[in-house]
C-alpha cells in the first residue's frame, strides 16, 4: 500500500463533468489499495476572474483582502470533488489551508510555506477516507488567510507530499508531461521521459508554467519525486527527479519563453558610486522584483541602465523610477512592456561552448532583434519583441533539434 498525493490543476477540474472524471481516477487509486491525498486548484479561469472583480472595485495590490478573495476559488473545487467522491461511494473530507493547517509567512500573494501539521490528514487517512486539500492557500501565525502566488497549488502538493513522506506526488494537468518546449506553441515539442530538478527549476523560472518554480525548489530540497501527467489520458508522464546517468545526455533540454516581462531604461545617469542603490532600493521597498539588469559602458562619465520587471509591476515601477530620476540626475526614463524573454536551458551547456552564439545566430537569421542578454551556467536568455515570441521559440526548437521530427530521424 502506497501513499500518493495527486494534484489536479484548473483545467482538470474546469467543469463538473471534469470533476466527476477526477473522482473516478481517485477512486481507482483507492481501489488499488493506496491512500490518496488530493490537492486541487480552482476551476480554470476562476482565479483570473476573481482578480478582475478585485480590479473593478479598485483592488489591484497584493494584500490581506486579495488573499481572502483569491483563496475562495479552491474552496469551491474541493467541496465539489468531495461530493462527487461521496456520490460514487468513496468517502472523502475536504480541508481548507487553515483547517490542515498549512502555516505560511505573512507575505500576502507570495506566501512561503513554513510548516504543515499532518495530524488531521493522517487521522482522515486512517479512517479510510480521501483527504481533499485546497491548493494555493495557507494561514499565517495571526490567523490571516494567505496565498502562494499564481500556480501555487503545485507547491502545496509537493509540500504535503514531503510532510506526509508520500511515495509519489502526481501532478495532473492538461498536457502529457514536460515537453522540450510549450506544446501549445510548438507542435513538434517532444515529451521528456525524465528531467532533473535542476533543469526543471531553470525551465520553470524562465516561464514554463507547467510547474510553479517554488514547487520544484521544494521537490529538490526534500527529494520528492514528481510525475507530471495528463488527467485527460492514461499515458505515462514525465518524472522530475535527481539527475542520473540514463537521463538524456543532451546539451539543450528545452526552450522557454516568458511574456510577463517589461523593460525600463534610465538614460544618461552619472557613472558614480551609489547610483544602483538609489535606483533599485525604492523598487525593493515597494516589493517589486527586478529580473535582468544591464549597465552600459560609460561615455563621458555617464551610463545607461536597463532592467526588467513583471508586466503587473510595470506601471508602479515606472512611477517610482520617474520620481527617482531627478535625484539620479538621469536625462530620461523609457519604458516598454511589449517585450518577452526567450531562453534555452540545458545542464549540458556547462561543458559545451558555442551554444549562446548559435542562439544569437538563429535569432539573427530570423531577423529578430536581441534587446538584452543574460547567461548562467545552464541557460541563455534574450529579451526580444513580444510579437516575435512564438516565431523565436519555434526557430530555436528546430535549430537545436529538439523535436519529434529529429528524434524520428535518429531512430531511422
Ligand atoms: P494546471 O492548470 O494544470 O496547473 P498550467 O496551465 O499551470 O496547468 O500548466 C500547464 C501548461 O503549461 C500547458 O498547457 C502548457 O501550455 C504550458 N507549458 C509551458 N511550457 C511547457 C513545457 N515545457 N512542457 C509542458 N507544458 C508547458
Ligand atoms: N488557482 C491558482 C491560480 O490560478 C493556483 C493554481 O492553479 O495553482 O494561480
Ligand atoms: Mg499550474
Amino acid at each position: 500500500m502506497a501513499l500518493i498525493v495527486q494534484k489536479y490543476g484548473g483545467t482538470s477540474v474546469g467543469t463538473t463533468e471534469r470533476i466527476k472524471v477526477v473522482a473516478e481516477r481517485v477512486k481507482k487509486a483507492r481501489a488499488n489499495g493506496d491512500d490518496v491525498v488530493v490537492v486541487l486548484s480552482a476551476m480554470s479561469g476562476q482565479t483570473t476572474k476573481l482578480l478582475g472583480l478585485a480590479k473593478e472595485v479598485g483592488g489591484t495590490h497584493r494584500g490581506r483582502e486579495m488573499d481572502v478573495l483569491l483563496s475562495s476559488g479552491e474552496q469551491v473545487s474541493i467541496a465539489l470533488l468531495a461530493m462527487a467522491l461521496e456520490d460514487i461511494g468513496c468517502k472523502a473530507k475536504s480541508f481548507l489551508g487553515y483547517q490542515v493547517p498549512i502555516t505560511t509567512n505573512s507575505s500576502f500573494g507570495a506566501a512561503r510555506i513554513e510548516s504543515i501539521d499532518t495530524s488531521a490528514i493522517d487521522a482522515v487517512l486512517k479512517e479510510g477516507l480521501v483527504a481533499v486539500v485546497a491548493g494555493f492557500q495557507g494561514v499565517d501565525s495571526d490567523g490571516n488567510i494567505t496565498t502562494l502566488g499564481r500556480g501555487g497549488s503545485d507547491t502545496t502538493a509537493v509540500a504535503i507530499a514531503s510532510a506526509l513522506k508520500a511515495d509519489l506526488c502526481e501532478i495532473y494537468t492538461d498536457v502529457e508531461g514536460i515537453f522540450t518546449t510549450d506544446p501549445g506553441v510548438c507542435e513538434d515539442a517532444r515529451k521528456l521521459t525524465k528531467i532533473s530538478y535542476e533543469e526543471m527549476l531553470e525551465m520553470s523560472s524562465l516561464g514554463a508554467k507547467v510547474l510553479q518554480t517554488r514547487s520544484v525548489e521544494f521537490a529538490n530540497k526534500y527529494n520528492v519525486t514528481l510525475m507530471v501527467r495528463s488527467s485527460f489520458t492514461d499515458t505515462d508522464g514525465t518524472l522530475v527527479t535527481k539527475e542520473d546517468s540514463d537521463m538524456e545526455s543532451v546539451v539543450v533540454a528545452g526552450i522557454t519563453y516568458n511574456k510577463d516581462e517589461a523593460k525600463i531604461s534610465v538614460l544618461r545617469v552619472p557613472d558614480k558610486p551609489g547610483i544602483a542603490v538609489k535606483l533599485f532600493k525604492p523598487l525593493t521597498e515597494a516589493d517589486i522584483n527586478v529580473d535582468m539588469i544591464v549597465q552600459n559602458i560609460s561615455h563621458d562619465a555617464h551610463t545607461d541602465m536597463t532592467f526588467t520587471v513583471t508586466k503587473a509591476d510595470f506601471d508602479r515601477a515606472m512611477e517610482i523610477v520617474r520620481s527617482s530620476a531627478k535625484e539620479l540626475e538621469a536625462s530620461k526614463v523609457i519604458g516598454n512592456s511589449d517585450i518577452a524573454k526567450v531562453s534555452i536551458v540545458g545542464a549540458g551547456m556547462r561543458s559545451h561552448a558555442g551554444i549562446a552564439s548559435k542562439m544569437f545566430e538563429v535569432l539573427s537569421e530570423n531577423d529578430i532583434n536581441i534587446q538584452m542578454i543574460s547567461t548562467s551556467e545552464i541557460k541563455v536568455s534574450c529579451v526580444i519583441d513580444e510579437a516575435r515570441t512564438e516565431e523565436a521559440v519555434r526557430a530555436l526548437h528546430a535549430a537545436f533539434e529538439l523535436g519529434t521530427q529529429e528524434a524520428k530521424e535518429e531512430v531511422l
